[in-house]
């Protein structure tokens, strides 16, 4: 049974202050609620990582990285891999986040390599994917998605899908206050859960979570998160604010 996820991606913001300030004041804010089969998450900046672990410890938060790489170590960079994420006690990835594809060339091919090595390390990758506004004014958005699955994830085993999260994110409701309708998210989420269902099994399909991205924000979550194959969201701008994600985490 795959449960609610409600997980904060900060983004290229908050210091190692603002950060551990950030943090504690969530970890504050869920010491009074009841989170059954719910998981919170947030995902500082790489160099915040170990602070805000630090700070979360004994708090049901689950502290994710906005990426890494797919090499095992080596001449990269600049780059951050699998086995330094987890040396801090991260063992959650983001991953194929529409910035990054956007800003940093990541294509299906890459973000396949950086899948198999996030696995390879037992990680649980949230793998983020979505449509440009074009491609939906082309009617083209379902393609698209079903395109951006088959060639980053559709080689993976089904057990294998027992550590992915997928979070589908219309590029053009990302940071743009646009947000997808309720049924265009629950549209789109039924049908990754058939497409998955198709080419795996509906137990796989059942069991993944889907995540929603795109200007989710108090005001508008829980119609979003009541949708039948929503199963919670992915943040950006609304997870900056202690008071709006705490706020968000009530609504799911
Ligand atoms: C995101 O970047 O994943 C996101 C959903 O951002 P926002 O909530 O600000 O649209």
């Amino acid at each position: 049974m795959r449960k609610k996820i409600v997980a904060g991606n900060w983004k290229m913001n908050n210091d190692l202050s603002a950060s551990t300030t950030l943090a504690a004041e969530i970890k504050a804010g869920l010491s009074s609620m009841a989170l059954t089969d719910i998981e919170v998450m947030i995902a500082p900046t790489s160099v915040n990582l170990q602070a805000v672990a630090e700070v979360t410890k004994g708090a049901p938060i689950t502290v994710a990285a906005q990426n890494m790489h797919y090499a095992e170590n080596g001449a990269f960079t600049g780059e951050i891999s699998a086995k330094m994420l987890q040396s801090v006690g991260v063992n959650t990835v983001i991953l194929g986040h529409s910035e990054r594809r956007a800003y940093f060339n990541e294509d299906a091919n890459l973000l396949a390599k950086k899948v198999e090595q996030a696995l390879e390390h037992q990680m649980k990758i949230v793998f983020c994917f979505g449509e440009q506004l074009e491609d939906r004014k082309e009617n083209q958005h379902f393609n698209v998605v079903e395109n951006q699955l088959r060639d980053a994830l559709f080689q993976l085993t089904p057990a294998d899908w027992q550590h992915i999260v997928l979070a589908y994110e219309p590029v053009w409701a990302i940071g743009t206050g646009e947000t997808a309708s309720p049924a265009q998210a629950q549209e789109m989420h039924a049908f990754i859960r058939e497409l998955i269902a198709e080419h795996y099994d509906e137990e796989v399909a059942e069991d993944v979570c889907i995540l929603y991205g795109g200007s989710v924000k108090p005001s508008n979550a829980k119609e979003i998160f009541s949708q039948k194959d929503v199963d919670g969201g992915l943040i950006g701008g609304a997870s900056l604010k202690s008071e709006d994600f705490l706020a968000l985490i009530k609504a799911i």
